[in-house]
C-alpha cells in the first residue's frame, strides 16, 4: 500500500467550495452580503440552532428593515421581537450597536473584522463571519463546527479548550481561507460540520474531504475534538408566584443579570416550596393570603437549571409596584417574557380567561 498524503490547504479549499456550490443549505439569511442582514443573522446564530433562526430573522427584518429602524425602536420592542430566542443580552447589544452605527457611524457598518469587534456584542466569531461574508475578508469564523472539522482534518489531538490549541486551530483555519469567497468557505465548513462531520458520529463515507482528512486516514475522527468535560449546570429551585387581582396578574421587570429587562412573575430563587411562595407574595398582598400550587416546570440555561413550582395567589387590592405591572390578557401577550416563563404564562392565561368568562356570565345574569 502506498503512503497516503493528506491534502494541502489549497486542495481542501477548492474541493470544499466545489461541494458547497452543490450542497449548501438554503436559509432565508443566506445569499445576501448586506452588512445589516449578515450582522443580524450572525448574532442570532451564535447561540441558537440554524433552523430556529430562519423565521425569527424574517420577522425581525419585517419589524426593523434596516439599522435606522432598529436604532429608533425602544429596548422593549426589540426584546419583544427577540422573545423565545434566549440569551437576551444579544438583543440588548444588537440594539446598542444599531444606535452606534446609525448615530456616530452615520449608518455605515465597519468594514473589517478588527473594527467590527468594537461593536457591542460582536465577538471574534461574529466579527470574522460578518467580515468574510459581507466584505470577503479572509478570516476564519471559529465556532464549534469549525473547531471540530479542523481538528479532525488536521488531526489535532490536544484539548481544544486551551488557548494554545485554539490558536493552532485558528491558524489552520486561516490557512484554509481563499483570497476570494472567504465567506463561502466559512459557510462551507459550517455546513460540513452541521451535516456530515457531525459531533460524535462523523459520516465520513459521504464526506468530500475524506482523501484530505488526516484523522480519517490515520486516527479516530469520532474521538475528536478532545474537550474537557464541562461542569454540570447548577440546579436552582424557584417558586413562581402568579398573583392575581381584579382580572390582572402581577409581572415585574427583572433587574438581575440573568434575563435583565424581561418581565417575569414573582420569583423566589433558592426555594420552590409553598412557604417561600407565600413569603414572596405577602409583600404585595399582606392580608388573608394563601397560595395554591398549580404546576411545575424546568428550564435549562447555560450554567443554571431552574426547577420551578408554580403557585397561584389572589390579592384584594392591586398595590402599585415599582418596576412592575398588573397585566390583563392583552398586556400579558404584549410584554417580553422569557421562555423560562412559558408554563407559568400559560397557567396565568388560563386563570385570566376563566375570570374573564366568569365576568361575562355575571354580567349576563344581571
Ligand atoms: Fe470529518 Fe470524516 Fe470528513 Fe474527516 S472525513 S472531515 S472526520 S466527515
Amino acid at each position: 500500500m502506498t503512503a497516503h498524503h493528506p491534502g494541502t490547504p489549497g486542495q481542501i479549499t477548492r474541493r470544499l467550495l466545489a461541494w458547497y456550490d452543490r450542497h449548501q443549505r438554503a436559509f432565508p439569511f443566506r445569499g445576501t452580503r448586506e452588512p445589516y442582514r449578515v450582522w443580524l443573522s450572525e448574532i442570532m446564530l451564535q447561540q441558537t440552532r440554524t433552523e430556529t433562526v430562519g423565521p425569527y430573522y424574517e420577522c425581525f427584518l419585517a419589524l426593523f428593515p434596516d439599522v435606522h429602524a432598529l436604532a429608533r425602536a425602544s429596548e422593549q420592542e426589540v426584546l419583544k421581537a427577540w422573545e423565545g430566542l434566549g440569551y437576551y443580552n444579544r438583543a440588548r447589544n444588537l440594539h446598542k450597536a444599531a444606535r452606534l452605527v446609525a448615530g456616530e457611524l452615520q449608518g455605515i457598518f465597519p468594514t473589517t473584522s478588527a473594527k467590527l469587534r468594537q461593536l457591542p456584542g460582536v465577538g471574534p466569531y461574529a466579527a470574522a463571519a460578518i467580515a468574510s461574508i459581507a466584505y470577503d475578508e479572509p478570516v476564519p469564523a471559529m465556532d464549534g463546527n469549525l473547531n471540530r472539522v479542523i481538528s479532525r482534518l488536521f488531526l489535532v489531538e490536544e484539548d481544544i479548550g486551551t488557548p494554545s490549541v485554539r490558536r493552532q486551530l485558528y491558524d489552520l483555519g486561516l490557512s484554509l481561507m481563499p483570497a476570494r469567497r472567504a465567506g463561502d468557505m466559512n459557510q462551507a465548513l459550517m455546513d460540513l460540520g452541521a451535516t456530515i462531520c457531525l459531533p460524535g458520529t462523523p459520516d465520513c463515507a459521504r464526506c468530500p474531504l475524506q482523501a484530505d482528512c488526516k484523522s480519517f486516514q490515520e486516527g479516530d475522527p469520532a474521538s475528536l475534538p478532545v474537550m474537557q468535560a464541562k461542569r454540570p449546570p447548577r440546579q436552582v429551585d424557584v417558586a413562581v408566584c402568579l398573583l392575581f387581582c381584579d382580572g390582572k396578574v402581577l409581572l415585574v421587570r427583572r433587574q438581575e443579570a440573568l434575563l435583565r429587562g424581561l418581565y417575569v412573575f414573582l420569583l423566589h430563587e433558592g426555594d420552590a416550596g409553598p412557604a417561600a411562595a407565600l413569603m414572596r407574595v405577602r409583600r404585595f398582598a399582606p392580608r388573608n393570603i394563601f397560595v395554591e400550587e398549580v404546576g411545575a416546570a424546568r428550564h435549562v440555561f447555560t450554567h443554571r437549571v431552574w426547577n420551578m413550582r408554580i403557585y397561584v395567589a389572589r390579592a384584594t387590592a392591586c398595590l402599585p409596584v415599582k418596576d412592575g405591572v398588573w397585566a390583563d390578557l392583552e398586556t400579558l401577550a404584549s410584554l417580553p417574557l422569557p421562555v423560562a416563563m412559558r408554563a407559568a404564562k400559560q397557567a396565568a392565561r388560563q386563570v385570566l380567561m376563566e375570570e374573564a368568562g366568569g365576568l361575562r356570565i355575571d354580567k349576563a345574569a344581571e
